[in-house]
């Protein structure tokens, strides 16, 4: 496999959007944004879910690469969680569907959603889930991060209907922590995951990384034993995005300190080993799942969905996200709010619909999502007959490698392809395919 590795380490997305956001072209004007939210809830077969993001952070860990806010000023916790209140307001008065249709999925990420006091959660969530139906199977999730996470939060969580908590995690060795600003010692992870168990929380999850700083078989096999003592119900263990020019605490990494390639690779395959050994069934190209989670079921059914939170069992038709630079999502349009706090604020505060960017998708670009997100969940896809002769040219190096094949109009990832997803999905990126990138925009795919 290694010149598989070194051949197909190319930059590539990862998908979580078609477009990928570079692509992005217009933003739908704040009418046509909001018809397209009234268009989604009109279907009587359509579900949503709502994203809330917390930009917080008490300190920065080198490698991340999320839209955070660094600040101990924990005064900002109350105006915040007031701003997002205004702006859903300011959608429901506009989106009156938004109180009746049934709510399936709550996911609170940052930033750090645990920045906020036990009384400012109350505060921020109790009116919205006072103001929403509900649906049967509704689903409550929230990042933690361990560090910065007490019983009180978990119990005020608990008792808002969440069910669900994803645990910042990442790697449990030392060295790997001290190298990525993130001192987090196995017994804090420890004391939450038995909290979150006491409390009664259906479904733990940890987040972790390969391919940080120092990094080794040997810290990688310790990392995922600790992490299999303490049995969370998913993880999701994500490749590093290698990506200093947008992030550029980043470049504090020395280049001999990081995995890459097969090295990179190995460590995956090393924890993959171990955690499917423990039990664990592997989900899409970065998740895994005890046989007892809905996530392991949605994919026994071919049920499993992605957006931009990742794979999910909950398929939804709009994530409508909240908060500084939250994205969201309809079958005609994504969405992304302001990602200047004070821009986003002063936004807000007139009742404006935020919004930073976008992309009104075209015929082409929704078949080529479907298409996408159906490759990525199941590892195999329909084409079209057009289509057909075009992927055998496109992907003639993966099929003679033998990481996917052509069956009739079917196109399918064989198991030794599995590391290659995010190449092979290249083939339907007809916009990339138009236009190349003048400069490095994606990571690395492996
Ligand atoms: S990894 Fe989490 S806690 Fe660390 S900076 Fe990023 S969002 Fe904040």
């Amino acid at each position: 496999m290694n010149h598989l590795f070194a051949k197909y380490d190319i930059p590539a997305p990862r998908y979580t959007s078609y477009p990928t956001v570079p692509y992005w072209e217009e933003a739908p004007s704040t009418d046509l944004w909001i018809e397209h939210l009234k268009q989604t809830l009109s279907d009587s077969q359509s579900s949503w879910a709502m994203y809330m993001h917390v930009p917080y952070c008490e300190s920065l860990c080198t490698f991340c690469g999320c839209n955070t806010i660094i600040t101990k000023d924990h005064r900002r916790e109350e105006p915040y969680a007031e701003l997002i209140l205004k702006e859903w307001q300011t959608y429901l008065s506009q989106v009156p569907a938004l109180g009746q249709k049934a709510l399936k999925h709550l996911h609170i990420g940052g930033g750090t959603p645990t920045f906020l006091s036990p009384e400012n959660l109350v505060k921020l969530l109790k009116p919205i889930l006072s103001q929403v139906k509900l649906a049967d199977n509704f689903e409550g999730s929230i990042e933690v991060d361990p560090r910065r996470t007490t019983t009180e939060q978990l119990i005020v969580l608990k008792e808002l209907g969440f069910d669900r908590v994803s645990l910042g995690v990442q790697d449990f060795n030392p060295e790997v922590q001290r190298l990525v600003n993130r001192i987090q010692p196995y017994e804090i992870t420890e004391k939450i995951t038995s909290e979150a168990r006491r409390l009664g929380y259906r479904s733990v999850n940890f987040d972790l990384i390969y391919g940080l700083a120092k990094q080794t078989p040997e810290t990688m096999l310790d990392t995922v034993q600790k992490t299999v003592q303490l049995r969370p119900d998913r993880i999701a263990l994500y490749s590093f995005a290698l990506v200093p020019w947008i992030k550029p605490a980043q470049r504090l990494f020395k280049d001999e300190d990081l995995p890459t390639g097969k090295a990179k690779r190995d460590l995956y395959e090393l924890a993959r080993r171990e955690l499917i050994a423990a039990g664990y069934v592997e989900v899409g190209m970065d998740h895994f799942a005890l046989p007892t989670d809905s996530l392991s079921q949605a994919l026994l059914q071919k049920k499993l969905h992605r957006n931009f939170m990742g794979y999910t069992d909950q398929k939804t038709d709009l994530l409508l996200g909240l908060g500084v630079s939250s994205i969201s999502e309809t079958p005609y349009s994504f969405h992304q709010n302001e990602k200047v706090f004070a821009t986003y604020q002063q936004r807000v505060e007139q009742q404006d619909i935020p919004t930073h960017r976008g992309h009104i998708l075209s015929e082409e670009d929704r078949s080529r999502r479907v298409q996408i997100l159906q490759f990525m969940t199941n590892g195999t896809v329909e084409l079209d007959q057009e289509q057909k002769q075009a992927a055998e040219d496109f992907l003639k190096e993966m099929i003679l490698d033998d990481l996917v094949q052509i069956n009739g109009l079917q196109l399918q990832m064989t198991e030794k392809g599995k590391p290659f997803l995010r190449n092979a999905c290249l083939f339907f990126d007809e916009r990339l395919k138009r236009q190349k990138p003048q400069t490095q925009v994606f990571s690395k795919s492996l």
